[in-house]
């Protein structure tokens, strides 16, 4: 069985789609998605070997060699130019995400959708999501083994469409924020009390002028994030 968090991803993928899954590790999105009819083909791209070993394995033992494509590279300069019509990248930082996109900006021409599931930083991919034309379109968060994730949804368009509170939305996503889940909740009242333990730490330290400005946007994260919780 696939998690939660991969078949919200998977649940994103428009049926028939052509499927790039860059980062695959196991491939587990892949077959997934090619066993259950959400792409009729797919590519599975790696960067390191232990992870495209078992991403090929996997593959072979699913009888999906014919569909699937496992290839060695970094980030999207594993596929041609309008090879793949939706791309996932799922399971690392929002800044690795930001920079793969960045990267391989002449492949995303012909993309018609990207689901993304950055572990950390999600407010970094909605800023690069922003800042090159692509609309957020839906959001989703979810729990899964005390694990609180985030799977963003994006399609070439209007990209200021979805926001109104720019900087809070930024941070806290646009759809979460207005569907303002239990989950979502949970998250942010976790992410106030790390923010406000490290405060606490800042102001035992003392007066590096770092230390002060480092405090100051942290407080005023706080005090973003409460607002919206309040
Ligand atoms: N996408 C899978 C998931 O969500 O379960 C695997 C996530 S795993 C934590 C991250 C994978 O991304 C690793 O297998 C790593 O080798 C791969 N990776 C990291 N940087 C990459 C890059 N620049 N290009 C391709 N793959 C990369």
């Amino acid at each position: 069985r696939l998690s939660k968090r991969l078949e919200t991803v998977a649940s994103f993928i428009p049926k028939g789609a052509v499927l790039a899954d860059i980062g695959s590790d196991h491939a587990y999105l892949p077959c997934y998605a090619c066993l259950h009819g959400y792409a009729s083909k797919a590519i599975a791209g790696e960067v390191a070997d232990g992870p495209l070993r078992s991403a090929q394995q996997q593959v072979e033992k699913s009888g999906l060699s014919h569909l699937i494509s496992v290839r060695k590279g970094d980030g999207l300069s594993v596929l041609a130019p309008g090879e793949a019509d939706c791309i996932t990248i799922a399971g690392m930082g929002g800044a690795l995400i930001a920079r793969i996109l960045g990267d391989g900006k002449e492949k995303l021409a012909g993309v018609k959708r990207l689901i993304l599931q950055p572990n950390i930083g999600a407010e970094l991919v909605r800023r690069w999501l922003l800042d090159h034309g692509w609309e957020l379109v839906a959001e989703r968060i979810l729990k899964e083994d005390g694990q609180i994730y985030e799977v963003l949804v994006a399609e070439p368009g209007d990209p200021r469409r979805p926001y109104r509170h720019l900087e809070a939305e930024l941070l806290l996503g646009p759809f979460l924020r207005r569907e303002n889940s239990v989950v979502f909740r949970e998250k942010w009242r976790r992410e106030i009390e790390n923010w406000r333990r490290i405060i606490a730490d800042l102001t035992a330290k003392g007066q590096s002028e770092a230390a002060e400005r480092k405090k100051r946007e942290l407080e005023r994260k706080v005090r973003l994030v409460e607002e919206v919780l309040l």
